[in-house]
């Protein structure tokens, strides 16, 4: 069966689906892998380790989805001004696509992928099961976002994070405040503690107290009138506009003593809940710097510009979007074997695609898919 990784397209992104590392392992396996020369590069991965690691080097985009059964990619398919088409229309007619596509089946994406008879898989959907951890790209993702997001709070402050006891006199430890203690933030709070920052954390998921004490760190505690504030599956839900308000008052005194503020309060498929206001910034020391890792979906800080860093009060606030994309070794790395753990799960023992849609991970990470996808191999005249 031929497996396809082309080079993404989408502006800044630096991640590659599959490294040399799977690509080995697939072709061990007895795959056929053909990578679209350079897809690599940006993550440090050259044609040639590629070719060591068995597979075969395409020199474009269409060269390189020709005839593949499966395409594995980072990013959703979009426009290729290189080649004049959009990268839906390039995937083979009743191939598999594996990649970040979200959750909205109606996106221009997974409409043009579902026009073509594609049956594609988006990475968002696999279920947050401990049989799926190996294919969780969200959480090896976040994992990173908060490593750097740690990175760039202490990076961009005039203070040193450790207590220091020196002959220039005793330095306190700064103080870092993570709100939102998913794995993003669980990571950003392991993180700036190593550094020896002082750390409050707080989430609207009481469960996570544990978690943040295990790590060492402070959790802040809210009253909120709702007691029920996660879905079935782990996930927050959206407060009501009471709590909302009470979250922010009973907050501000964490915030206007932090040093650091790290955001990265999610809820799926929603706007990112503000819980940092304008005046809340105003109330903070002139250097103290905030990362917002919510600015793509709106941002959890008023101020937050996605993709800019501005400063107000004498406050630095870091709005980042695609963070994973300034790690692309580890990145890719994780992700490519995220992916291999999925493609284990389509594969049977003879090497062939078998779908099987009563599996609940592959039941629920696929966001379209075509009649008889389970039927693989669907590339007429190509398959093996
Ligand atoms: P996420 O990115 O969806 O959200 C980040 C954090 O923000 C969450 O902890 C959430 O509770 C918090 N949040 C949302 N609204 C908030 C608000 N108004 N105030 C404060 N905090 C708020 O989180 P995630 O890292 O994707 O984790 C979501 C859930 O999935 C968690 O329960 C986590 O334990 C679970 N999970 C399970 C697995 C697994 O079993 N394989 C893997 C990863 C995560």
């Amino acid at each position: 069966m031929r497996i396809a990784v082309p080079k993404e397209t989408t502006p800044r992104e630096t991640r590659v689906a599959l490294v040399p590392e799977t690509v080995a392992r697939l072709v061990k396996a007895g795959q056929e892998i053909v990578v679209e020369t350079g897809a690599g590069e940006a993550a440090g991965f050259t044609d040639d380790a590629y070719r060591t690691a068995g597979a075969s080097i395409a020199p474009s985009a269409p060269s390189t989805y020709d005839g593949s059964q499966v395409i594995a990619k980072v990013r959703e398919p979009i426009d290729n001004p290189a080649v004049g088409k959009h990268e839906a229309d390039l995937v083979p007619e009743g191939a598999v696509y594996i990649s970040f596509l979200g959750r909205d089946k109606t996106t221009p994406a997974v409409t043009k992928l579902a026009a073509r008879k594609v049956t594609a898989f988006s990475m968002e959907m696999i279920p947050r099961t401990s049989r799926a951890q190996s294919m969780d790209a969200l959480s090896s993702m976040a994992g990173l976002s908060g490593y750097k997001a740690a990175l760039w709070g202490a990076a961009n402050l005039g203070k040193i994070y450790p207590l220091k006891m020196t002959a220039a006199g005793t330095i306190a430890p700064a103080n870092v405040f993570v709100l939102g203690c998913g794995v993003a933030g669980l990571e950003a709070l392991a993180t700036s503690r190593k550094l020896g920052a002082v750390v409050e954390a707080y989430d609207v998921r009481p469960a996570v107290k544990e978690e943040v004490e295990s790590l060492g760190g402070r959790f802040v505690q809210v009253e909120l009138a709702s007691k029920d504030t996660a879905t079935a599956g782990g996930y927050a839900k959206e407060l009501s506009a009471e709590d909302q308000q009470r979250v922010k008052e009973l907050l501000a005194a964490h915030v206007a003593k932090s040093d650091v503020i790290i955001t990265t309060a999610a809820i799926p498929g929603r706007k990112a809940p503000v819980m940092v206001t304008e005046a809340m910034v105003a109330s903070m020391r002139p250097g103290s710097v905030i990362v917002d890792l919510a600015a793509e979906t709106g941002g959890n800080c008023e101020l937050t510009v996605a993709g800019e860093t501005v400063v107000r009060n004498g406050v630095t606030i870091l709005g980042p979007i695609n963070v994973p994309a300034t790690l692309p070794l580890h990145a890719s790395m994780m992700y490519s074997r995220n992916v291999h753990s999925l493609l284990k799960l389509m594969i049977n023992k003879e090497g062939k695609l078998n779908l099987d849609f009563e599996d609940d991970i592959i039941r629920d990470s696929c966001i379209t898919r075509a009649a008889g996808a389970e039927t693989q191999p669907a590339v007429a005249g190509k398959a093996s």
